[in-house]
C-alpha cells in the first residue's frame, strides 16, 4: 500500500490534545530560546500512573475500569489538577490537561505544579453506589502517590464535590488520619472553600472585564454565547449577567443548543436543565447546533466544554470580539492563527479558567491552618490573582507582538523552567 504523502499528512490538522500541547510549548521554547535539555524535559510528564479499578456493580458483577494520573511537572510545588470521568478519556488527553495545569498554576503564580487524572467511564450510566465504589477505587490506586506535599487532585468534567468527599474519606481510611488538603473542591461541610463552586467562571469573568477595558468595549447589555452548560458554563451564565451586565442569548450542552435573542434567564434555565437533563427544548427559544452557536455574532463567546471546538474548519467564521476559554484546549493552533489575524481577542484557557485552581489553592491553605475565610475575601483574593495574571500576559503579548496564548506560555514556561534550574535539575 502506498504511504500517505508527507504533504498530505502535515496538512491534516492534529486533534490529539497532547500533540497540540507539545506544539504550543515548542513555539514558546523557541521564542524563549530555552536550553534544549529544558525543552526536552518540559515536553514530557515527569511521572504517570496507569491502573485498573475493579468495581463491584449493583448487579453483583465486576467491571474493570481504566484509570490514569499524570504528574506532569512539580518543579514549582506539588502537582495539582482535577480528575475527569469521561467515556472518551485517553492518556494523551490526561497528559495534555496535566501539561496545561502546569502552565496554569505558573501563570497565576501559585506555588504548585501540574497534574491530571482520568477514568474511562460514563458516570451518567452509573448508580450513586457504583460511582462511590469507583471513586474510592481510584483513590486506593493512587493513595501512595498523592498528598498535600505530593499531588492534590480536584474535580474536572463529570466529577463533583461528592466524589471529592468519597476520595478524601478513602484516603483517611488508608493513611489513618484526617488530611482534608489531599483533595480540593470538597463540600463546604468537609473543608471545602467558600467560593470554590463558581471559581472557574468567576475568574474567567474577571479576565473578560479587563479585556473589555483594554478594547474599549462596553459589556453592559452586550451579548454572549456559552458552549457547554456544566459547572463552568452555568456559572458563566450567572456571573456574566450579574457582574458584567451581559445578555446571554445562547447556550448549549452535549445534546444541542438554544437561542433567544432577548436573553435567557439563568434561574429558569438551570431549573429546566435539572428537570430535563438538557437545555434543549427550553420554552421560548429556538434550537441551534453547537456548531452554529460558536459562530453567532456576539460580543463574548465562552467555550466551556471540551477540547477542539474551534478548529481550522470554523475559525474564520467566529464573529465574537472576545473568546473567553473556560474549557481546556477548545482552540487548535491553526485556529489560533486565524483568530489572531482576524483581531479576535482570545483569553487563553490556562489563564481564563485558572480561577478554579486558584481557589483550590486557597482551599489547601485553609485546610492546612484549619481556619476558614468568608466568600467575600476569596472573591477579593481571586480577583487580584486573575487581574495580575491577565495584565502580565496582556503586556507580554504586546511586548513580543504575539497572540495571548503564546504570551501566556512565555510567562508560564519561563517560571517553570526557572524553578527547575534553581533546583539544579537542568
Ligand atoms: N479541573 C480544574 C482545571 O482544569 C480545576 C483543577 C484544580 O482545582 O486543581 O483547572
Amino acid at each position: 500500500m502506498l504511504k500517505e504523502s508527507p504533504i498530505e499528512s502535515s496538512a491534516q490538522e492534529s486533534l490529539n490534545p497532547f500533540a497540540i500541547a507539545q506544539a504550543q510549548l515548542d513555539e514558546a521554547a523557541e521564542i524563549l530560546q530555552l536550553e534544549p535539555e529544558m525543552h526536552v524535559f518540559l515536553r514530557q510528564p515527569m511521572r504517570e500512573f496507569h491502573f485498573t479499578i475493579p468495581v463491584r456493580m449493583d448487579s453483583g458483577r465486576t467491571r474493570v475500569f481504566q484509570g490514569f494520573r499524570v504528574q506532569y511537572n512539580d518543579a514549582r510545588g506539588p502537582a495539582k489538577g482535577g480528575i475527569r470521568f469521561h467515556p472518551d478519556e485517553t492518556i494523551d488527553t490526561v497528559r495534555a490537561l496535566a501539561a496545561w495545569m502546569t502552565w496554569k498554576t505558573a501563570v497565576v503564580d501559585i506555588p504548585l505544579g501540574g497534574g491530571k487524572g482520568g477514568v474511562i467511564c460514563d458516570p451518567r450510566l452509573l448508580s450513586q453506589t457504583e460511582l462511590e465504589r469507583l471513586s474510592r477505587g481510584f483513590m486506593r490506586a493512587i493513595a501512595r502517590f498523592v498528598g498535600i506535599t505530593k499531588d492534590v487532585p480536584a474535580p474536572d468534567v463529570y466529577t463533583n464535590p461528592q466524589i471529592m468527599a468519597w476520595m478524601m474519606d478513602e484516603y483517611r481510611v488508608l493513611v489513618g488520619h484526617h488530611e482534608p488538603g489531599v483533595i480540593t473542591g470538597k463540600p463546604l461541610e468537609l473543608g471545602g472553600a467558600a467560593g470554590r463552586g463558581d471559581a472557574t467562571a468567576r475568574g474567567g469573568i474577571f479576565t473578560v472585564r479587563e479585556a473589555a477595558k483594554m478594547m474599549n468595549l462596553d459589556l453592559v447589555g452586550a451579548t454572549a454565547a456559552i458552549q457547554g452548560y456544566g459547572n463552568a458554563g452555568q456559572f458563566a451564565h450567572k456571573l456574566a449577567s450579574e457582574l458584567l451586565g451581559q445578555k446571554i442569548i445562547a447556550v448549549s450542552d452535549s445534546r444541542g443548543g438554544i437561542l433567544n435573542e432577548n436573553g435567557l434567564d439563568f434561574d429558569d434555565l438551570v431549573a429546566f436543565k435539572l428537570k430535563n437533563g438538557t437545555v434543549v427544548g427550553y420554552p421560548e427559544s429556538e434550537n441551534i447546533s453547537n456548531e452554529d452557536l460558536l459562530e453567532l455574532d456576539v460580543a463574548v463567546l465562552y467555550p466551556s466544554a471540551l477540547e477542539n471546538v474551534i478548529t481550522s474548519k470554523n475559525a474564520a467564521d467566529i464573529k465574537a470580539k472576545i473568546v473567553a476559554e473556560l474549557a481546556n484546549g477548545p482552540t487548535t493552533p491553526a485556529a489560533d492563527d486565524v483568530l489572531y489575524e482576524n483581531g479576535v481577542y482570545v483569553i487563553p484557557d490556562f489563564l481564563c479558567n485558572a480561577g478554579g485552581v486558584t481557589v483550590s489553592y486557597f482551599e489547601m491553605v485553609q485546610n492546612s491552618y484549619q481556619f476558614y475565610w468568608d466568600e467575600a475575601l476569596t472573591h477579593e483574593r481571586l480577583d487580584s490573582k486573575m487581574t495580575n495574571a491577565f495584565y502580565t500576559v496582556h503586556k507580554m503579548a504586546q511586548a513580543k507582538n504575539v497572540n495571548n496564548r503564546v504570551a501566556a506560555y512565555l510567562v508560564a514556561v519561563d517560571r517553570v523552567a526557572q524553578a527547575a534550574r534553581l533546583r539544579g535539575w537542568i
